[in-house]
């Protein structure tokens, strides 16, 4: 059976988050220093009812991949032990495990997570400027997590990813430097524009769209498109001349969502359809597991509520104003 909405999008790749805590306060994310994470634990998903979930998208479903985001995946007390109990799910399942992170709390660790099962390693790092990475962050952390960097090169992950955020008059001066810096390793640096969610002070003065990005890179650097997989999200590019390659994720200037495959679930269990979705009509897992619904009970649920996922999300001016959505509940 498989998961197929109005617009005969089939999704077979879940991304799930952990927690709606995180350790940084990144400006473009959470530039009001919300405290989230205040619902308490009884009120996230437990790692228990995420594995049977893991279990049920995987063995009923068909889903082929599973990625770990948050607030920070990491703050998530016995996350390693969790991991390894996935390790197995994902034997059992042929799943690729993939796990977005600030890399702040894995510094001596970072093989560890590639031997537990985790492919694929997104890092987020918006400045290579130490005080810059302070200002947005509010954590003193650049050196460290430069280390963190190397160490997932060396742990094996292929390609070590690096997500960078680009806002104009913050980090859009050093879009050469990321380049410049990573170009000769087993690295991507990826530029993803800057999303608004209502409760992130989105302006578009502050945005930069891909082809801007895009162009900046090409003053400097000769780049060659690579072809990506169907479901992609990022336009990949080789640079000339050196083994690395850069990428960039334009969600809001050209957005991908007729191909879009997948579908999230935030750190109290709500399915959300969209990265954007208001989630409405959506289904709670945390309600039907503890409510004792039975898996049929709950594939008829999801089916139901994947039906309700737009074409394509609204533009970036609607989106700003979604003041309901906050990237750390969602899980990005
Ligand atoms: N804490 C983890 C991290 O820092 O990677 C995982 C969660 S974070 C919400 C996931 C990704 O979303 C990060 O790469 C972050 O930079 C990105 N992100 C957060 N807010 C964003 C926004 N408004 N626009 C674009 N990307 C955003």
């Amino acid at each position: 059976m498989e998961l197929i909405d109005s617009f005969n999008r089939k999704h077979d790749y879940l991304r799930i988050s952990l927690t709606d805590r995180c350790n940084y306060n990144c400006v473009y994310c959470n530039p009001n220093h919300r405290t989230v994470g205040g619902k308490g634990r009884e009120n996230l998903l437990s790692f228990e009812e995420i594995e049977r979930l893991i279990e049920l998208f995987a063995a009923k479903l068909n889903f082929k991949k599973v990625r770990f985001t948050g607030g920070e995946p990491l703050v998530r007390k016995d996350v390693f032990n969790f991991f390894s109990r996935v390790g197995i799910l994902k034997q059992k399942y042929g799943l690729k495990i993939g796990l977005t992170t600030n890399g702040s709390l894995i510094y001596g660790r970072v093989n560890e997570l590639k031997l537990k099962g985790v492919d694929n390693l997104n890092i987020s790092i918006d400045s290579l400027k130490p005080d810059k990475f302070k200002w947005i962050t509010g954590k003193d952390d650049l050196p460290r997590l430069l280390k963190v960097i190397d160490e997932a090169e060396k742990a094996g992950f292929n390609p070590v990813k690096l997500n960078v955020v680009v806002i104009k008059g913050i980090n859009d001066n050093e879009i050469l430097d990321f380049v410049e810096r990573f170009k000769d390793r087993n690295i991507n640096v990826r530029f993803i524009e800057f999303m608004p969610f209502g409760s992130n002070e989105w302006e578009r003065n502050g945005f930069l769209s891909f082809r801007e990005i895009k162009e900046i890179v090409e003053r400097k650097f000769a780049l060659a498109p690579l072809i990506t997989g169907e479901n992609a999200v990022a336009k990949d590019f080789k640079i000339l001349g050196s083994p690395g390659r850069v990428s960039f994720i334009s969600s809001i200037s050209e957005h991908f969502c007729s191909t879009c495959n997948r579908v999230r679930i935030s750190a109290d269990g709500t399915f959300r359809v969209c990265l954007f979705s208001r989630g409405e009509q959506e289904v709670n897992f945390k309600e039907l597991f503890r409510s004792g619904a039975s898996d049929r009970e709950i594939i008829e649920a999801l089916r139901k509520a994947i039906l309700t996922k737009w074409e394509k999300h609204p533009g970036a001016e609607t989106l700003s104003k979604q003041i309901q959505n906050n990237m750390m509940e969602i899980g990005g």
